[in-house]
């Protein structure tokens, strides 16, 4: 078991990484003052403290990484969370994006479907005090015990707009998701709103992610 410590030079760090994601134009302060609470640092192994609170992705293990803090903001200011609200994320991968929205009163229910990262992941999650619900599955079936949910964030480059999903949302629900692009170099970021008369569809730029899988894995 991991023995978690957060100091007065992990919160001095995270504190500049805030003041740079300010500097670079991010304005959502309640996504940032959840962004300064959680200790990022635990969510990668010890050796790599200093990277933690760069504004970098990292690899956590398996061929997958933790997304880098201006993502992780980015997808969190789209997706307009409230206290209270049903969230489920899609790719839990190190837990700190699930955290960041359990900071901001959000409950979370997080699927992953790689089983090492999950169990890895689990045992960090346990020692943390956010209402972070954790599931190995694959994330194209959802939660459907669980549903509805107020909002949907996919963490991992989706091919489709898993339609399952679509259905575990309630209407006036938002899911934040990276598309695939047609060139096949990397998703473009969507926001997309359940309404009475259909889907409404935002586009917000150019990213790239560890592609979304279906069905689980063992590694
Ligand atoms: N949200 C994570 C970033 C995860 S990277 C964080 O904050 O660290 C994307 C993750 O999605 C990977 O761990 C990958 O294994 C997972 N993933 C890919 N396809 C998936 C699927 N169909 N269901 C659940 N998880 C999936």
């Amino acid at each position: 078991m991991k023995i978690i410590e957060d100091n007065y030079r992990h919160k001095g760090m995270r504190q500049q990484l805030v003041n740079q994601l300010r500097n670079e134009g991010f304005r959502d302060e309640r996504v940032l003052s959840a962004i300064n609470e959680v200790p990022r640092h635990v969510f990668l192994d010890s050796s790599f403290v200093e990277y933690a609170y760069t504004d970098q992705p990292f690899a956590i293990g398996a061929g997958q990484t933790i997304s880098q803090p201006s993502t992780v903001a980015f997808q969190t200011g789209l997706l307009m969370v409230d206290k209270g609200m049903k969230v489920l994320e899609i790719g839990t991968g190190s837990g700190y994006q699930a955290c960041v929205l359990a900071a901001m009163g959000a409950k979370v229910f997080s699927i992953e479907r790689q089983r090492n990262l999950y169990f890895h992941t689990k045992e960090i999650l346990d020692q943390l005090p956010y209402r972070v619900k954790a599931f190995l599955g694959d994330g194209f079936e959802g939660l459907p015990s669980y549903e509805p949910f107020d909002r949907v964030i996919i963490t991992a480059g989706a091919p489709i707009i898993p339609p399952k999903l679509i259905d575990q949302m309630k209407v006036g629900g938002i899911m934040v998701i990276p598309m695939d692009n047609a060139n096949g170099d990397g998703q473009v970021m969507l926001r997309i709103t359940k309404t009475d008369s259909g889907l409404v569809r935002e586009e917000f730029g150019d990213f790239k992610f560890v592609p979304m899988l279906s069905g689980t894995a063992s590694d």
